[in-house]
């Protein structure tokens, strides 16, 4: 019975025990494709330690293999140790590579089975590029991509639905069909089934017409992953949100994922009924929101190496800083630029550009005023301190100067809400907004302070 009788088993023996017990434990394909990598890395006083590929078979493992795992850990150390499992460093070319000892066990024909399926009942194909690997990650989409990447391991496990809003070209097309991708080769039998909320109104409004409802219902409910894009698309249309409703219960009773995209939160689509808002409350709702400047310089490097030019820093800089709101646009500025520098065969700089953005020769755009510069004039008009400005008072002989400075920032720099908000005491960006809004109805309806506004602006502009 004690361990303690037994003689210490070193690493190899452990690893050779460790490996007949779960091939007694679970079927030869589940041995194959899950612990062919499965390594003991030593033991402590925390227990054992095992090691994995990667972090999809680590987490897959303790989500779905634990006991099996933990009868073996007892029959091959004669004892219940607590074992612990982690999964090694990528390897060094191509970081978001499995090694291809992991790659193999997942069944090819499985893969092709389930892209089948997709093709004959999805009528949209996947971009190739829209992969979790082309998604740059930041501050203001992290938590997406992960309840993302969550979704596409473990279908109808972790978040369901998954309930994703931001608004037009942050990536919820993207980021949908990452999750199709991911599923669809992910080594396990899947009905994935991704469409635009448009064409589920279209082919139902269709199914009615030819009285084929019943085929309509079969197509939808025979899904173990149902992806649609652009639910808010359903607002004012009451029928099909009724049918929506049942569509969902069904695939949600049958564990079935459900992941939804839209352009506000659930509860701000217009006239959604209550029953839908709710149940779309049901998992997780997270937010793409626009992302910040870093983030944005990550996107144009991504963009231009995928297109294989050279662009140089300074010109990243000025697109980052000047498209600030829509990831689309992003793109579409920078390819705009390389477009030109190809067509007049010239490099990339800034000149170059300008002239293709169509700024102003050797000036900036919006940025040409810089925040300090706001923060100065506004501070010398009220005689307060930028420190004041930045702190946490909120009196009104500071809130005023802090609202206005905000107010300038927005109009003045291409600077996003968040990053106005952070040269103000991090303040958020709703706080921000609040403020431009606040000072702009102020202006419009009181002369004498719209015109210090105006006053201000051709200042801080000096
Ligand atoms: P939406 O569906 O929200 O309107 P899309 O998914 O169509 O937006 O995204 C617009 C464009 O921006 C796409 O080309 C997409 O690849 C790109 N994009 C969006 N977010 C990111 C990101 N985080 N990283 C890289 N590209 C992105
Ligand atoms: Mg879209």
């Amino acid at each position: 019975m004690s361990t303690t009788e037994l003689p210490v088993p070193n690493q190899s023996e452990l690893h050779a025990r460790l490996h007949e017990a779960l091939r007694a434990g679970v079927t030869k394909p589940q041995y194959e494709l899950w612990f062919a990598t499965l390594d003991v890395a030593g033991t402590d006083d925390e227990g054992l330690h095992l090691t994995v590929a990667n972090p999809f078979i680590r987490d897959w493992l303790s989500t779905y293999y634990a006991e099996p795992l933990r009868v073996a850990v007892r029959a091959c150390t004669g004892s219940d140790q607590a074992f612990h499992l982690r999964s090694l460093p990528a390897h060094d070319s191509g970081e978001s590579e499995a090694p291809a000892a992991v790659r193999s066990p997942v069944p090819e024909d499985l893969a092709s089975t389930n892209r089948q399926y997709f093709q004959n009942h999805s009528d949209v194909v996947l971009n190739e590029k829209y992969t979790f690997d082309n998604f740059v990650v930041g501050p203001t989409n992290r938590l997406a991509i992960a309840a993302a990447r969550a979704v596409a391991d473990a279908p109808g496990k972790s978040y369901n639905p998954l309930f994703v809003h931001g608004k037009v070209g942050l990536g919820k097309t993207h980021l949908l069909q990452a999750i199709c991708h991911q599923a669809l080769r992910s080594g396990r039998a899947l009905n994935v089934l991704y469409l635009s909320s448009e064409t589920f109104v279209n082919q139902f409004i269709a199914a009615i017409e030819h009285g084929d409802i019943d085929r309509f219902r079969h197509k939808y409910r025979g899904v173990d992953m149902l992806l649609v894009d652009d639910i808010h698309l359903l607002a004012n249309k009451d029928r099909t949100q009724e049918e929506f409703f049942h569509t969902f219960n069904h695939l949600y009773n049958a564990g079935k994922q459900i992941v939804l995209s839209s352009d506000s939160p659930a509860a701000e689509i217009p006239t959604l009924k209550d029953r839908l808002v709710s149940r779309f409350k049901w998992g997780l709702e997270a937010e793409l929101a626009a992302p910040g400047f870093e983030t944005r310089l990550a996107i144009l490097r991504r963009k231009a190496k995928d297109r294989g030019a050279e662009v140089p820093e300074n010109v990243m800089q000025l697109v980052a800083e000047h498209v600030d709101r829509n990831i689309r646009e992003l793109e579409g500025a920078i390819t705009k630029v390389i477009g030109y520098s190809q067509l007049i065969h010239r490099p990339v700089d800034l000149e170059l550009a300008h002239q293709a953005l169509g700024l102003q020769p050797g000036g900036s755009l919006r940025p040409v005023t810089g925040i300090d510069r706001i923060l100065d004039v506004v501070c010398r008009h009220y005689g307060v301190k930028v420190g004041d400005l930045q702190g946490r008072r909120r009196t009104q002989s500071i809130a005023l100067p802090r609202q206005v400075a905000m107010y300038l920032a927005r109009s003045l720099t291409a600077l996003s809400l968040e990053e106005i908000g952070g040269h103000f005491g991090g303040r958020d960006h709703s706080t921000v907004l609040y403020a431009i809004e606040k000072i702009r109805t102020r202006g419009a309806e009181d002369q004498p302070f719209g015109q210090l506004m105006a006053d201000l602006e051709a200042r801080a502009q000096r």
